[in-house]
């Protein structure tokens, strides 16, 4: 059986959190397909085609792992894919009520596709990529919670917006 399973975030950067989830995946599934979503509601800090350049690097080591842009609803890209599994992450109590709803509603939009969700490791349990951002804005060290080549990127996307202050 060829169990594909997709990933979809919004990677603004991607964190060793993310790199957790999707190496675990990887060793689960046949092909994992990371969905970048673009057209979010929210601002991001990174444009969609650094989010993808960044992830894309962050997985060349991994043969099963692919990165794909994510636009429109999830259900009908999983569909089209042909993947039968939505993989999600973890971290406390606060990710589950919006994973809860989320996952209920795409069962409800279609029914054969399962949302797995996978404990974020305790290494990582702290780590998102709101708060790597604020540490980072407010001139703090946020290399340690991504991948090496994110951190200066993390910070001239950083520096650019705050326009020097904290420097
Ligand atoms: P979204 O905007 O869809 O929440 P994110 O890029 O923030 O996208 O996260 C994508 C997925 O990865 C979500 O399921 C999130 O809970 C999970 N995730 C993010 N950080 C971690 C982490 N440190 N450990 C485990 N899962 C994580």
């Amino acid at each position: 059986m060829n169990r594909i399973a997709v990933y979809p975030g919004s990677f603004d950067p991607v964190t060793l959190g993310h790199i957790n989830i999707i190496q675990r995946g990887a060793a689960l599934f046949d092909r994992l397909i990371v969905a970048v979503a673009v057209n979010l509601e929210k601002q991001t800090l990174f444009p969609e085609e650094d989010r993808l350049r960044l992830l894309r690097k962050s997985v060349e080591t991994l043969p099963n792992v692919e990165v794909d842009r994510l636009d429109g609803l999830l259900v009908d890209y999983v569909q089209r894919v042909k993947a039968g599994v939505v993989l999600r992450g973890v971290r406390a109590v606060s990710d589950f009520d919006y994973e809860f709803q989320m996952a209920a509603m795409n069962r409800r939009l279609a029914r054969q596709v399962e949302t797995v969700f996978l404990m974020a490791d305790e290494s990582a349990a702290f780590i998102s990529s709101r708060l790597i951002k604020e540490v980072a804005a407010m001139g703090g060290d946020a290399t340690p919670f991504v991948p090496s080549h994110v951190g200066p990127e993390l910070a001239a996307r950083v520096a650019l917006k705050n326009g020097g202050r904290n420097r």
